[in-house]
């Protein structure tokens, strides 16, 4: 169960077909993505560790019945859907060609959940890096250039904020899985293994867009260019919230360019508490269709603030036949003055 292969693109001779994986690597004659790039996506989801109940970080704040639909069914995805969530992967080679003595990189951590309904279960997280001189973890985020944008705008996601505090929360009497285990991730299998005591202090965000790294804590300065008409300079010559000076330079060729000095406050990481308590109000809604066969955990579509994840969701087509059938249904009752 998962991703079962890709979907054509509505470009295709036969948009939303769905292909087996081998076939778009080896035999489509109308690839619409490179083939090597096709056979990375391919292979990070055959080693995708989430199975079955295993919750995430990154999991924990989404839409729980994308989270049970993606480990319970056979779904199909456009391969440019699946380049923005592989594209972080590209940090990957940067992590394995430092050579920093002492630091941690890519760990992941388990904790297993016993208390609570519908424990037990494991939540893990995976932590880009980790400095123990430094009592400090990073995460590194790829986006488009645009992104820093909104930080500046928006501040850091509550999600990443989240995410991060549950890693130093994992990495807080969690488990490490020693090597050459290769048994399933059971909730008895993690209490098992090597437990973990890293101290944090302090955690970074590091934003990776094509042109440089932006961290959180930090204040940097960074050219922009703005076409001639927006000759104020970026964001219709309006400061960003984040930003603290601009300067235009003094001559340059073609379009005006502005040198912006800008910062990102540190990150705030939650308590122990605080994420326990997250932890034990999301853990079971996401965990409960896999003990309770009559329970279909809720989607966000109708929720403002949280459908935006249906326009980036694998699994849509089954959650909209999942709807047609509800709807159905209450209309039988409702038909027999139920
Ligand atoms: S490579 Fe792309 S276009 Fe070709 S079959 Fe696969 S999804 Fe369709
Ligand atoms: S389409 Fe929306 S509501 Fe349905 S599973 Fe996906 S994210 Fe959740």
């Amino acid at each position: 169960m998962g991703l079962a292969g890709f979907k054509c693109p509505s470009t295709a001779s036969e948009p939303g077909r769905h292909n087996e994986f081998n076939f778009c690597i080896n035999e489509c004659t109308e690839r619409c993505q490179p083939r090597a790039v096709l056979s990375a996506i391919a292979e990070a989801n055959i080693h995708n560790v989430h199975t079955g109940t295993m919750l995430s970080a990154t999991a924990l704040p989404g839409c729980a019945r994308k989270f049970f639909l993606s480990r319970t069914r056979d779904y199909f995805e456009c391969p440019k859907d699946l380049w923005d969530a592989g594209r972080g992967s590209l940090i990957h080679g940067v992590l394995e060609g430092q050579r920093i003595q002492g630091v941690t990189v890519e760990q992941r951590f388990y904790k297993a959940i016993t208390r609570g309904p519908f424990a037990p279960y494991v939540l893990s997280g995976q932590c880009d890096y980790y400095d123990p001189v430094l009592r400090e973890l990073e995460d590194f985020k790829s986006m488009e250039g645009d992104g820093l944008y909104i930080i500046l705008r928006y501040g850091i996601k509550d999600d990443h904020i989240l995410q991060l505090s549950v890693y130093r929360w994992l990495m807080n009497n969690g488990h490490v899985k020693p090597a050459g285990f290769t048994g399933p991730v059971t909730p008895e299998a993690v209490l098992s293994w090597p437990t973990v005591n890293l101290p944090v202090d302090s955690a970074k965000l590091n934003y990776v867009t094509m042109r440089r790294v932006f961290s959180t804590g930090t204040t940097f300065t960074f050219t922009e260019k703005t076409d001639f008409k927006s000759p104020n300079g970026p964001n219709g010559g309006k400061k960003y919230p984040g930003e603290i000076s601009r300067v235009r330079q003094p001559y340059s060729k073609g379009k005006p360019k502005w040198d912006i000095t800008a910062a990102i406050p540190p990150l705030q990481l939650l308590s122990y508490e605080e994420v326990a308590d997250y932890v034990a109000m999301r853990g079971p809604n996401l965990v409960r269709g896999f003990v309770d066969d009559a329970f279909m955990p809720p989607g966000v579509m109708h929720d403002k603030d949280e459908s935006w994840q249906c326009d980036w969701c694998g699994v849509e087509e089954i959650c909209q036949g999942i709807e047609q059938q509800q709807t159905a249904a209450q209309q039988s009752l409702f038909s027999e003055g139920v």
